[in-house]
């Protein structure tokens, strides 16, 4: 499955809509010098900007008190001129993730961490839903791969890919297991997947003999090592799965066109072309 070429296309349908809503603006925060958050910072700008959208890059020193975190998101919710917010996880220890989460305003909640969206989400209302789990479904219909009726297995459950995705597999009628460090026997459940998807940062985590013949695997991870980018998939897995994203190019460039999708879809649910539902 090429995220990337399926990226490339929903950014350049992109940027008519920015143009046609006059512009759209994103701010994103990084509290700290997290190397590889700086790289996804660094690379959403680039998307961002290719398509017209104004890009706002909100930096803090590691050592920036949780109050100071909470305040500036306050600013940008208050900014009439950026239409989503992103704070780039891992946070430092000392700051409350879920405090800063809840701080941002829902509307302007590009990556679906607030709990409104994501109670949403969870009553198959979806409003802001996050990049990456929205990308894994655009990759799946877009290869149209059945959904409906499919058992789906999800590898991780993390807040922003494992939980939401399989959200999105259940509300899509897949029949969904979710899987986490503490399963016992991981093989048992993937080798049932019609659709498996990993998402736990372990290289190779998921080998051939986990896979059922002709399955659809999405693999998520992204793994950094001297000699490059690997998921959590072993290569080997291509010659069991009829279906297979690669590392990289496959669910990292959909994460980037999904992120400018859900700025511009915040965009225009603040501007009222499409209806935000708060009461
Ligand atoms: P995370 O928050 O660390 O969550 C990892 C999940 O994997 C946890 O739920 C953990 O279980 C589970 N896990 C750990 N070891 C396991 C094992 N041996 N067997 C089964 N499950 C295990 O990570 P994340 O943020 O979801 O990210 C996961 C991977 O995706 C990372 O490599 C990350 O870099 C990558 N990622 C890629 C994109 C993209 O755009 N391609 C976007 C986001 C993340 P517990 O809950 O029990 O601890």
């Amino acid at each position: 499955m090429d995220g990337a070429a399926l990226a490339a296309r929903i950014r350049s349908e992109l940027k008519d809509e920015i143009a046609e809503l006059g512009g759209v603006g994103l701010a994103t925060v990084l509290v700290g010098d997290d190397p590889a958050s700086e790289i996804y910072i660094r690379l959403k700008h680039k998307a961002a900007d290719e398509v017209g959208i104004r890009a706002l890059d909100k930096r803090l020193p590691g050592e920036t008190s949780e109050e100071d975190v909470l305040e500036l998101v306050a600013e940008l919710n208050e900014d009439d001129s950026v239409d989503g917010i992103l704070v780039q996880t891992p946070l430092p220890e000392h700051i409350d993730e879920a405090r800063v989460m809840r701080t941002i305003e829902p509307i302007k909640d590009v990556d679906g961490l607030h709990p409104y969206n994501a109670g949403q989400l969870f009553f198959g209302r979806q409003t802001l839903v996050g990049a990456t789990p929205v990308g894994i479904m655009r990759l799946l219909g877009e290869y149209q791969i059945a959904v409906a009726g499919a058992r789906a297995v999800v590898v991780g459950r993390s807040l922003i890919v494992g939980r939401p995705v399989a959200m999105l597999l259940l509300h899509a009628n897949a029949t969904v297991t979710i899987c986490h460090s503490r399963t016992d026997d991981l093989a048992r459940h993937t080798l049932d997947a019609d659709i498996l998807v990993a998402a736990v940062g372990q290289i190779g985590l998921i080998s051939a003999d986990m896979v059922k013949q002709g399955a659809a695997v999405v693999d998520v991870g992204i793994n950094r090592t001297e000699e490059g980018l690997f998921g959590d998939v072993d290569p080997g897995v291509a010659d069991v799965a009829a279906f297979l994203t690669p590392v990289p190019g496959g669910v990292g460039p959909m994460t980037i066109a999904c992120l400018l999708e859900n700025a511009v879809r915040a965009a225009r649910y603040r501007r009222g072309a499409l209806a935000f539902p708060r009461s």
